[in-house]
């Protein structure tokens, strides 16, 4: 038996190393997940409207690690995911809310456990958002963006990870079940990472992360086979469009700001698919000067111009989306929509840019 005053001390030095290695999730929340996946449930992952490369890998690679665990589960997405994700190992299984609204409203009416992953806020998941609400279910969140909401018995949040996969990659590591990853699981969570780094290029891409990645690729990710089916599948259509966007760049030099726009009957003329525009904003930062770039782009269907915002350095396109475009995301990436026409929504930009002066200007 150790006397009290070495036993708060080895207890102290236990936290600090905890803290540590578990950085942002605590060991109360470790504890409440142990016990809650020590009994059967029947579990839902819900990754975010309009999933992309991290919110389908991560869901993906939970659900294995679930499901390899003995847990039954489903993965509910509220609408489809781009061509360039359909080749992620075991992505068949995702259910699409948009598809079939009663069987998924079924199953997540008997989920006792629901977790939710990439996004802050139910409203990030379209017409998912009421069901989730109703839902009795036990929520778990797994979430770098900002502001997260405060709905779930466990919120693992932490806005400096680069991506849900490597938080994904995390959670198994706190349960103690690392050695559990298989190929498929890796192949996933490779994917994500890869995708929400710009290719392990963003400020978010910390030597934790690479070490991540090469442990991925020692479990059988093929990084270059995966780099090729994201990047290197393009259609001619895509590329064609993609001539339009640049085409269609303005550049305001006075505000270190470029931005796209394409109409719906653009995106009609070039045969339009799901994940086309996919980082065509980006383009606007390859340019010298250039810190804050934006497309807009159309969809009549939804009678809305969907908004993507990127910036380089302190300029918060989070803050900027929140404030104008009713949307968010993290400092350096988000999104939004504006209700109005493409006309009225691009006089609304570069009035709200004047407010921005001060960040913006030479
Ligand atoms: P993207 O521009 O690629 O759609 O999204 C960039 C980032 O912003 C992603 O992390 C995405 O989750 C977030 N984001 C995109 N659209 C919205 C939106 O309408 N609302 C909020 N809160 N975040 C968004
Ligand atoms: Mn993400």
């Amino acid at each position: 038996m150790l006397p009290l005053k070495y036993k708060n001390r080895a207890l102290w030095v236990t936290s600090i190393v905890y803290y540590c290695i578990f950085d942002r999730m605590n060991l109360e929340d470790i504890s409440t997940l142990r016990s809650l996946l020590s009994i059967p449930q029947n579990i839902v992952v819900v990754p975010h409207k309009n999933p992309d490369g991290d919110a389908v890998g991560s869901t993906l690679a939970l659900y294995l690690y679930l499901t390899g665990k003995g847990q039954k589960c489903s993965i509910i997405s509220p609408n489809d995911y781009p061509k360039f994700l359909k080749w992620m190992p075991s992505n068949e299984v995702i259910l699409n809310f948009e598809k079939a609204p009663g069987k998924c409203k079924r199953i997540l009416e008997e989920a006792t456990l629901v977790f939710t992953l990439d996004f802050n806020d139910f409203s990030r998941t379209g017409a998912l958002e009421g069901p989730l609400r109703e839902s009795n279910a036990d929520f778990i969140m797994i979430d770098h963006h900002q502001q997260p909401s405060d709905y779930a018995k466990v919120t693992y949040s932490d806005v400096e990870m680069s991506s849900t996969c490597e938080m994904v990659y995390n959670f198994i590591e706190y349960l103690g079940d690392a050695k559990t990853l298989t190929k498929s699981m890796a192949t996933n969570l490779y994917t994500g990472i890869m995708t929400d780094t710009g290719s392990f290029k963003y400020r978010s891409t910390s030597s934790k992360t690479h070490r991540i990645v090469a442990d991925l690729i020692d479990r059988g990710a093929e990084n270059m086979e995966i780099h090729r089916r994201v990047f290197d599948t393009n259609s001619p259509s895509r590329l064609h469009l993609l001539g339009v966007a640049l085409k269609n760049m303005v550049i305001l030099k006075e505000y270190r700001t470029a931005f796209i726009t394409l109409t719906q009957s653009e995106l009609d003329a070039n045969h339009f698919k799901k994940g086309d525009t996919e980082g065509f904003v980006n383009y606007g930062l390859t340019l010298e000067g250039i810190v804050f770039a934006v497309i807009f782009i159309e969809n009549r269907e939804e009678g809305i111009i969907k908004i993507s915002f990127r910036s380089v350095g302190s300029f918060s396109v989070n803050e900027f989306a929140r404030k104008h475009f009713n949307g968010g995301g993290h400092t350096n990436a988000a999104g939004g929509r504006s209700d109005t026409s493409m006309k009225e929504t691009l006089t609304a930009f570069q009035s709200a840019l004047t407010l921005y002066k001060n960040q913006l200007a030479v």
